[in-house]
Formats: structure tokens, sequence, C-alpha cells
């Protein structure tokens, strides 16, 4: 029985610009990059480590030299792939290494049945929901010019959680009346500060509030839900294994990310069990290529909201073929596994 031979390798993926958000500022992010051979067949996987949930590339690399000898060779379904790595006992545990384990393998599955993993889901279409386009932190005039010069984006997210969050939404308003989702990543800390800004952005032509309050701060979100007249998601308080009945009684829609949630199997039940109650779901990303966000476009076919800009934001992307078409949707491709070419 020939078996896969398995490789990784880490790449700095450079940001266009310095991106900052109200936990601090990066210029790059160093991803790490899978590959697994057999057949003649290649199946990528990108891991994005992101420190806010205690992840780096060194552990993703640790993650993946403790896999089992021949790890890969007796898989024979999506679905086993995960109970695997479920059921793995490597420590410490890493979401993003085991994201890209099965990514990885997902791939090669597609490719080697010559079907577009869309497909292979049973999806029809492979069109997903519009994406938003990130406008990080910065002066005013800063963030201004990133609007024009993102001018091709039907709906922008705008990074808030500072001191003068309405200075930067009254200068973007200068410059455009599309409308905003704002994602505070955790910057409001208490209920008063929350409500001041959130009564203010509801006048704004505002989506929707990702992240308010810190994740620690449950209690005061589900006060604010009660209140609020924008819908809230949960980014930092949703990262995969929550009680999703109790985060609905906090939150109207919860973002998931691949990089948090560790598998695409896992992510497609949380998105079944997540419409049953009622709540909407977003698909988000770290700062990942092509390929990682074409894992998420895969998820975001049955989602209500994508935001799968990290690789518009980069300017090295290792792959190609994932496409946001005129009106700001994201499309996989025909081509077989996710899609994706390595450049
Ligand atoms: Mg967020």
């Amino acid at each position: 029985m020939s078996r896969f031979e398995i490789n990784w390798e880490v790449i700095p993926l450079k940001l266009k610009e310095v991106f900052t958000i109200s936990r601090g500022s990066k210029s790059e992010v160093p991803n790490v990059f899978l590959s697994i051979t057999k057949n003649g067949i290649t199946g990528y996987g990108e891991a994005g480590p992101n420190t806010r949930y205690d992840e780096t590339a060194d552990k993703v690399i640790q993650y993946l030299e403790a896999l089992p000898e021949g790890f890969f060779d007796s898989i024979s379904s999506a679905d086993e792939i995960a109970t695997e790595l479920e059921v793995l006992k490597i420590s410490p545990n890493v979401q993003s290494a085991k994201a890209a384990i099965e990514m990885a393998w997902m791939d090669w599955w597609g490719k080697s049945k010559e079907q577009p993993l869309w497909k292979l889901w049973g999806n029809d279409l492979p069109v997903g929901p519009v994406t938003s386009y990130t406008i990080g932190l910065d002066t005013p005039e800063k963030m201004q010019q990133k609007i024009r010069a993102a001018d091709q984006y039907p709906v922008y997210k705008i990074k808030l959680g500072t001191d003068r969050d309405r200075e930067i939404i009254e200068a973007i308003r200068d410059v455009t009346d599309k409308p905003l989702r704002v994602d505070a990543n955790e910057g409001w800390t208490t209920l008063e500060q929350a409500r001041k800004e959130i009564e203010f952005l509801s006048s704004q032509n505002v989506e929707l509030i990702e992240q308010p309050m810190p994740a620690k701060e449950f209690d005061q979100m589900k006060e604010l839900k009660k209140w609020s007249p924008l819908p809230l998601a949960a980014d930092e308080s949703f990262i995969g294994d929550e009680n999703l009945a109790q985060i609905s009684e906090a939150f109207h829609i919860i973002n998931i990310k691949l990089m948090k949630i560790g598998s695409l199997v896992k992510a497609r039940n949380v998105i079944k069990e997540a419409h049953q109650l009622g709540l909407e779901v977003m698909i988000g990303c770290m700062i990942e290529s092509s390929l990682a966000n074409a894992a998420g476009a895969l998820l975001a076919l049955d989602a209500e909201y994508a935001d799968l800009d990290g690789h518009l934001l980069i300017s090295n992307d290792t792959f190609s073929e994932l496409q946001v078409n005129k009106d700001g949707k994201v499309i996989l491709s025909n081509l077989p596994g996710l899609g994706v070419d390595r450049n």
C-alpha cells in the first residue's frame, strides 16, 4: 500500500498594510502550509495560528510532528478524519493545526475523486454570501483612504473598540454610505460604553456589531442583547465547543472560523445546530491565504454572512482561483478539491 508523503513549511504572509485592531498591530503572519501526497495527488492545508487563542507557528509544527506514524493512510472519509482528530491526544491541542490536517486530506480526497468539494458536499452552486472587506484601525484620514482604495467591495467591516470610535465612523461616512459591519474586538469594556456606541451606530447604516465586549463579560452581553437595536455577533465568545443555546441568549449571530473550531466537518454540524436554534452564521477568517479561505468559502455556502477577506489583505497569496465577483460574493472554482491552485 502506498503511503502519504507529508511536508510542511512556514510562509510569512505579508499584509499589504499594517493591520491594527483594538488588541494590537501586525505586518505579517507566519502561517503553516501542509501538503500530503499519494498516488501523484497533493492535498494542501493551512494553519493560521492566532495568539488570541494562544497558538503560534511553533505550536502548529509541534502538533504536526506529534501526529502518529501513518496517520493519513487509513482515512477513508471526511467524518473519519474529523473523528480521528477529535480523539487524538496531542498536547498542546492546536485547533489551527487540526484544521490544516483535515483540510489537506479533504483537498486530496476531492482531487482523487476529480470533483470540487462543494459538489461532493451536495451544494448546487459554488456561490456564497457577500463578503465584507476589513478596514483596520488607523487615523481617520488613512481609514478614508483605505475605503477609497477598496471601492469594489459592497460592505466594509470596520474595526473599532477605541476611545475615538465616533470620530472614525463620522470620517468614514464622509466618504461612503455603503453598509458597514462593526467589529469592536472586545474593546468596549462596560455595558454603558457598549450601549452608547451601539446607540450611535444604529443610526449609521450598520448591519451588525461583532464582539462588543470582552468574552468574559457574558452576563453583561446578555443584558446588551435584550436592548440592542442591532444584531450582535459572537466571535471571541464563540470558539467551537460552547453551548449554542447559551450563546443565543447573548448573540444573534455566531462567527465560525476554521482556525478556532479546528474542523470543517464539525463546523458544518455547528452551522446546522445554530440554524435550528435561530442563530445566524457568519464564516470568518484569520489572516489566511486563498487556501484556507477556500475552505471557509465552502462553509459559507450554508451561512448568512461571509467575512473571508484574509487573502485580499495580503501581498503574497500562496494560492489562487478563489474569486470574489462584482457583487462581492465569494465564489469557489470548478477545480477539484478545495478548488485552489498553488502559485
Ligand atoms: Mg472579529
